[in-house]
């Protein structure tokens, strides 16, 4: 169904829950790692595998960071809240329960501002509660790497008990046709807050950031809320953005033809773009939760929470405000910047000494271009910021010109090294040396006569065809400027 066909019928419901994989030294209720990966199974212990008679300690500093998203999320922080038991099987979580919070989250009724296309979009936050991470299934020998058709399953409990804030919105009404656009720009904002908070790496392709995406239609108008369906596991800022816009298609198809949308988990599928069936969900859905025995309460002295609020980063409007000023960027500039989700980037590549238009010139265009050919967000593409200015500042030194600054690009990102590396590997240095040019100048000079001539009579303009097929002859790595010189002195 087109589009306009969608929103002429329907309005959409987002609603978001983020988890946030926090960079704390330790678990959550353990002294293990809460670092991924590594050899399997070697950062656990008794608590985190869940044996009987272990008991958790609540990680303080995790606590202090899920006040401080908290605080930045302009929610207010509980005196006291408990964590409770989710109980619920799962082969890569050892207890049978997931310890997090449930009636009594630490932080609760908050907001964040979103600007989408100019337009500021005010979206409710309902909570952020504490809980912890689960293992890691493996499934081995089946095509798909998932659990059908595999032979065996492996699983990894290194993951277990990582500290985990989960980030859940209110319905989010009234965005219309810029659903879509409004939760890309939700998720890639709040990772940018994050991010300026340094309590967690914050990088979705590598699962420290995971988007369920909530979505609903009702009859337009109607203000009512419809049948939702909830994705999850959605990795990256544009698949977010599909996933809204292919439910709101799969939903209006249904509900147009009189059917009625099933509630229930649905799984992304990066590479059709299309979402599946996962398990049915009610709203009734028992976990048994109760308040967990073997932890304390946590109550945040007041004092501590007015200590940790002054450790908070400079608000987002204003830093973008601010941001705007110093690099003297246009509204529509600011906006395109913040639209691809390269504030951040912009803002690191400026700090390692790229002008603001170079760095807007390079992630705006070549980069964006690049990641919307792999189908990947800028942030995950494999070139950094520093590397960007790296590439940059080699243009201004005139080591490669823009066409080679490309092929440098390129080869960062396809593994080769450093910009330097690149430069160094690939031969892309620009010659500027009279010996070299001068030769194929010369060149030049005697495979066009009536060209050489036409300079010889004072037609300057029609160097240009000379320069061109020096350029040719030296594979682009000429310095064009110097072969124009050198063209003119020897034609003189
Ligand atoms: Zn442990």
């Amino acid at each position: 169904m087109p589009y306009d066909d969608v929103l002429a019928a329907f309005d959409p419901a987002l609603g978001l829950e983020v988890h946030v994989e926090l960079n704390t030294a330790s678990k959550m209720f353990c002294g293990c790692p809460a670092t991924f990966g590594g050899e399997p199974n070697a950062g656990t212990c008794p608590t985190c595998l869940g044996l009987p008679g272990a008991m958790p300690v609540v990680n303080g500093k995790a606590v202090e960071s899920a006040i401080r998203i908290g605080l930045a999320l302009n929610c207010d922080i509980a005196e006291w809240c408990r964590f409770a038991r989710k109980n619920y099987f799962y082969p890569d979580m050892p207890k049978n329960f997931q310890t997090s919070q449930y009636d009594e989250p630490i932080a609760f009724d908050g907001w964040m501002d979103v600007d989408v296309d100019g337009e500021t979009f005010r979206v409710e936050i309902e909570r952020a509660h504490m809980e912890e991470d689960t293992g890691k299934s493996l499934h081995v020998g089946g095509a798909t790497g998932r659990i059908h058709g595999a032979d065996y399953s492996l699983v990894d409990y290194n993951r277990a008990g990582i500290p985990l804030i989960e980030i859940v919105t209110r319905p989010i009404l009234g965005a219309g046709e810029k659903a879509p656009e409004v939760a890309k720009a939700y998720v890639s904002q709040l990772r940018e807050l994050i991010v300026a908070l340094g309590v967690s790496e914050a990088r979705m392709d590598q699962g420290n950031l995971r988007a369920d995406v909530n979505l609903s239609l009702s009859p337009k108008g109607s203000g009512t809320l419809g049948t939702r369906t909830e994705t999850k596991n959605v990795n990256s800022f544009r698949s977010v953005e599909r996933a809204v816009r292919y439910e709101m298609q799969r939903h209006a198809v249904i509900l147009s033809d009189g059917g009625s949308i099933l509630q229930e988990t649905r799984h992304w599928h990066e590479d059709t773009g299309i979402t599946t069936s996962g398990r049915e969900k009610s709203d009734a859905e028992d976990y048994r939760y109760f308040p967990e025995p073997d932890l304390v309460p946590v109550a945040p002295s007041r004092e501590w929470v007015d200590e940790l609020r002054g450790t908070l980063p400079e608000n987002p409007t204003a830093r973008r405000a601010r941001l705007q000023e110093e690099w003297g960027f246009s509204d529509l500039d600011m906006r395109d910047t913040i639209g691809a989700g390269a504030l951040g980037l912009v803002e690191e590549t400026i700090a390692a000494g790229a002008t603001p238009q170079a760095a807007r010139k390079w992630w705006l265009g070549e980069l964006a271009r690049r990641s919307n050919e792999d189908g990947v967000d800028l942030v995950d593409l494999a070139i950094t910021p520093a590397d960007v200015a790296r590439v940059q500042a080699l243009v201004d030194d005139k080591t490669v010109n823009d066409k080679l600054a490309r092929q440098v690009i390129e080869g960062v990102l396809a593994g080769e090294g450093t910009p330097d590396e690149v430069v160094a590997r690939r031969g892309l240095a620009v010659v500027s040396d009279d010996g070299a040019l001068g030769a194929a100048v010369d060149k030049a000079i005697s495979e066009n006569p009536d060209v050489a001539d036409k300079i010889r009579d004072g037609k300057h303009a029609a160097a240009g065809a000379l320069i061109g097929a020096v350029m040719k002859e030296m594979r682009g790595q000429a310095d064009a400027a110097r072969v124009r010189e050198l063209i003119l002195e020897k034609l003189a």
